[in-house]
């Protein structure tokens, strides 16, 4: 078993000064580390009832689209504003660095539908958040959160938890 956390390095001041970034493209270039990562995601999840995937743009759905294949369900892509075709739905939200919005198509989720959530680094927990509350408003169901890293300095965790989502994650930093 390697260790995950090597392959995603810090770059310090990006994409903004005091800004811890953590790069997952070593992770992503290594195919036994990402697969690994990708079997961790699986197992954290395995327990839940899955219906359907949504991935966070942009990050978020480079890991969503290799859970969703592996786990043989449906992929809905959650887009910035403006890039999915209409009837979108949208959400403004927080960022560690900055304020961003968050769509979805009208269409993506059927009622009863129990999805998993899925973003690489949750950083202060306000993209999934908003992303938890686009699947609600169009009356599906939140199976609970996945993505690779925390960073619990930020607490996410708790904002999400404090909003009834079930989080998982494959490493702490
Ligand atoms: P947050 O909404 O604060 O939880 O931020 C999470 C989103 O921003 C994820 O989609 C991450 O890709 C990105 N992000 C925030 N902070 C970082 C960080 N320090 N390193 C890498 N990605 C980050």
């Amino acid at each position: 078993m390697r260790d995950l956390l090597q392959y995603l390095p810090v770059v310090a001041d990006f994409p903004r000064p005091g800004i811890a970034f953590r790069d997952i493209c070593p992770l992503l270039a290594d195919a036994a580390a990402f697969d690994q990562a990708l079997a961790s995601m699986e197992e954290l999840v395995q327990h839940w009832q899955v219906d359907r995937i949504a991935g966070i743009e942009s990050r978020g759905l480079i890991f969503a689209a290799a859970l969703a294949a592996r786990m043989h369900l449906g992929l809905v892509p959650i887009r910035k504003p403006g890039k999915l075709p209409p009837q979108t739905l949208r959400e403004n939200y927080a960022l560690e660095y900055g304020q961003d919005g968050l769509e979805v198509q009208h269409a993506a989720f059927q009622a009863a539908d129990q999805v998993l959530l899925v973003d690489d680094v949750i950083a202060t927990g306000g993209t999934l958040l908003a992303a938890a509350r686009l699947v609600q408003r169009l009356g599906a169901r939140v199976a609970g959160v996945v993505s690779v890293l925390e960073i619990r300095a930020l607490d996410g965790r708790a904002r999400l938890e404090a909003a009834g989502l079930e989080v998982r994650t494959v490493l702490r930093d």
